[in-house]
Formats: C-alpha cells, sequence, structure tokens
C-alpha cells in the first residue's frame, strides 16, 4: 500500500518572515495528515520553514537545484546545501522550469541523478500541453518525459521518486483534470514505469497529480487507484491546503 504524498509548490512566494508566518498557520492544520506532507518553497525561506516545522511530521523541499557539485554556477544552488538546511524533497522538470529556465529532459535526469546520490528525494514532474492532448499524443509525450528523467537510474533508486503529472494546461488555470482523465494518465505512467523496471518498482513508486487541486477536488482525485496525493501549487499558500492534506 502506497503512502500518499501531498506536496505544496509555494512558488515565487513568500519572504523569508512571510514563509515563517505561513508556516505557523498551516502547522497545527496540516498535522494529523495520513499522508506525508511537504512544504516546497523558494530557497531562501528554507532556513526560516525548517525552524518551524523542526519536530514536526511536515517535511521541507525545495524547488529546485543545480546538477554539479560546487564551482562556478552562479545562482545555482547544490545538493549539499539543501541537504545542510535539513531538505528531504526536491522537485524537478516542472513546467514552469522547463519554459521560463531551459529545463530540457537531459538537465532533470542529470539533476535527479544527483539529489539521489545524496540522500534527497526527487519529486520529477512531467505533463502535456493543451495542443499535445488535442493532437491525441498527451500519453506518448509523457511516456518519453518519464524515460528520459529516469535514464541510467536503477530500480532500488527509482522507488525513492514520486512522479507529479501535470497537465500544462491545468496549472493555475483553475481547470482540473476531470479525475478519470488524471487517472488515465497516471495509470500509463505506472505502466511505463513497469516497462523501465519491474511491476514491483512500479507498484512502489508514487504518482501525483498537480493541475488546480483544491480543497473539493482533491478527494475524488486521490481516490483513483494510480493518484497518490498532489502537486499543490496556488492554494498551498491557503489554509486550504490543509483540507487538501487530509483528503483521502
Ligand atoms: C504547480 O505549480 O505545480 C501547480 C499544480 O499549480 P496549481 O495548483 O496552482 O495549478
Amino acid at each position: 500500500m502506497r503512502k500518499k504524498i501531498i506536496a505544496g509548490n509555494w512558488k515565487m512566494n513568500c519572504t523569508p518572515a512571510q514563509a515563517e508566518a505561513l508556516c505557523r498557520k498551516l502547522l497545527p492544520l496540516c498535522e494529523g495528515a495520513q499522508a506525508d506532507v511537504v512544504f516546497c518553497v523558494p530557497s531562501v525561506d528554507i532556513p526560516a520553514v525548517t525552524k518551524v516545522l523542526a519536530g514536526s511530521s511536515i517535511a521541507v523541499g525545495a524547488q529546485n537545484m543545480y546538477f554539479e557539485e560546487k564551482g562556478a554556477f552562479t545562482g545555482e544552488i547544490s545538493a549539499d546545501m539543501l541537504l545542510e538546511l535539513g531538505v528531504k524533497y526536491v522537485i524537478f522538470g516542472h513546467s514552469e522550469r522547463r519554459e521560463y529556465f531551459g529545463e530540457t529532459d537531459e538537465m532533470v535526469n542529470r539533476k535527479v541523478k544527483k539529489a539521489l546520490s545524496v540522500g534527497l528525494l526527487p519529486i520529477v514532474c512531467c505533463g502535456e500541453t493543451l495542443a499535445q492532448r488535442e493532437a491525441g499524443i498527451a500519453v506518448e509525450w509523457i511516456r518519453m518525459q518519464v524515460k528520459l528523467a529516469l535514464q541510467g537510474i536503477c530500480a532500488q533508486d527509482a522507488e525513492k521518486i514520486t512522479i507529479a503529472y501535470e497537465p500544462i494546461w491545468a496549472i493555475g488555470t483553475g481547470k482540473t483534470a476531470t479525475a478519470q482523465q488524471a487517472q488515465e494518465i497516471c495509470g500509463a505512467i505506472r505502466q511505463v514505469l513497469s516497462e523501465i523496471y519491474d511491476q514491483e518498482a512500479a507498484q512502489t513508486m508514487r504518482i501525483q497529480y498537480g493541475g488546480s487541486v483544491n480543497g473539493k477536488n482533491a478527494a475524488e482525485l486521490f481516490a483513483m487507484p494510480d493518484i497518490d496525493g498532489g502537486l499543490v501549487g496556488g492554494a498551498s499558500l491557503k489554509e486550504e491546503f490543509a483540507v487538501i492534506a487530509h483528503s483521502e
């Protein structure tokens, strides 16, 4: 039985003081959730957030990380830096990073490998555009993204990875995939995982849905057989996130 994972993606919101205040508000509301709950916060907010969450059941996640060890990579943040701050999860390949910051499948793969090498747990995003969905190539596109992200990663390591299916047309738009649409793709992701690895690994790995998840639609989405929780953007900054964290 896979444990659900509900992660909030705060994106580029909250100064450290605001992050601390939001954490203090959300922490008591989210504690007691059956799922693994993660706050993926801006890097500069990590110290403030880890301080508030210390000793709680809620984990801290980052939204990005570079694959090199250290050195002349101005503006980047290394795996060791995140680890030392107490970060547990890192999001990779979010569609906003792919679109605005040129993150390629190859970079995602290298980042995932680096994170795993130090014990960080990757959340790997994939998802199709509306044009790809309408052209009937969503499943093929996502199969390819998943295969490229996992290239050269063994089953034992892959089991530490969460895949987040996030249809781009549903992110921040208020348009949620129906539970059936989300299940169809998450089922296809589990199928490709069983082809890359085996049934055991595919049944162990967690697959989230993301895209306008809210307090009203979360329970129906998370009840689907291949949906093991959610990656939540907009609603993760509100008290509503606690409703989502308790939805299963
Ligand atoms: C996201 O940013 O990962 C996301 C799913 O955003 P939203 O919930 O706002 O659609």
